[in-house]
């Protein structure tokens, strides 16, 4: 990534305070300096006169760079989660903190805006435009930052070097195994050179070897560069990827631990 990147800056200031902070595991505390806090967040879902409880007085405190994975059975809640840190869906109730600011109080444009500066987002399903090449995907991106066409293309160029996809830029969709796709996915949502990743069971349509390969390689350049990730899996054999695992149950926290690599 480029040397002048965001985030760099910041891991100087705030990273080991933050650390030590997440260590003493004051998780209750009012808002800390970690990049993401979250605060006794709740969502209920209203369909007519049926509410559905899926997130229930969730806390937690991710300091910048840590590789986050949420683990869960089916309906437990993680891509509620998920959706609600990454600003694309709103809370019933409590804050969601990053880099100090309260999102749950930004308005559309604003929220959109921070979005766009700080969060890169993979969904469940690669969604990629299929009459767009591998190489165009990545662009896509960067389409909303008004990056010239040829720094585009290099970029792009660049990112799918890094996911080990150079030979594949040209390719469509269709051309691609999901595998590869599932890296295109994730070239994209570098590009945006975001402070957060966040990535929402990356390996659901892919065979045990292929999701092994990708998760390893997510960790490996999210602590090349300093990126903060949050993974949802629930694939108990990835989870030695991950610097942290926060398990869920019914909406709620049931575990929360440290792993050493
Ligand atoms: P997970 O990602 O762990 O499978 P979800 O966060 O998708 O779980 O869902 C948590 C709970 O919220 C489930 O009971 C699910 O049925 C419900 N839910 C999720 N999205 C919606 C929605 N848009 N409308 C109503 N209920 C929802
Ligand atoms: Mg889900």
């Amino acid at each position: 990534m480029s040397s002048d990147h965001h985030i760099k800056q910041d891991s100087l200031d705030t990273n080991n305070e933050t650390q030590k902070e997440v260590e003493k595991g004051d998780m209750k505390d009012n808002r800390s300096d970690a990049l993401i806090s979250v605060r006794n967040l709740s969502k209920v879902y209203k369909l007519g006169d049926i509410e559905v409880p899926a997130l229930n007085d969730v806390n937690f405190d991710i300091p910048q760079g840590q590789i986050v994975f949420v683990v869960g059975p089916s309906g437990s809640g993680k891509t509620t989660l998920l959706n609600l840190v990454g600003g694309i869906d709103s809370r019933t109730e409590g804050l969601v903190y990053i880099d100090g600011q309260d999102i749950t109080q930004y308005s559309g444009r604003k929220l959109t805006l921070f979005r766009k500066e700080n969060l890169s987002y993979v969904f469940q399903f690669y969604s990629l435009i299929p009459t767009l090449t591998a190489v165009e995907n990545v662009e896509l991106t960067m389409e909303l930052m008004h990056v010239n066409k040829k720094t585009m293309r290099q970029k792009a160029g660049k990112y799918l070097e890094l996911v080990e996809l150079a030979d594949r830029m040209h390719n469509f969709p269709s051309q691609l195994s999901g595998g590869e796709s599932q890296r295109v996915a994730i070239a994209r949502a570098l590009a945006k050179e975001p402070k957060i990743l966040l990535i929402d069971e990356p390996t659901g349509q892919l065979d045990q070897e292929t999701g092994d390969s990708i998760v390893k390689l997510v960790r490996k350049i999210a602590k090349e560069n300093g990126i903060t990730v949050i993974l949802i899996t629930h694939d108990r054999e990835l989870i030695k990827y991950a610097d942290r695992v926060i398990q869920l149950r019914s909406g709620k926290i049931i575990s929360d631990k440290m792993q050493s690599q």
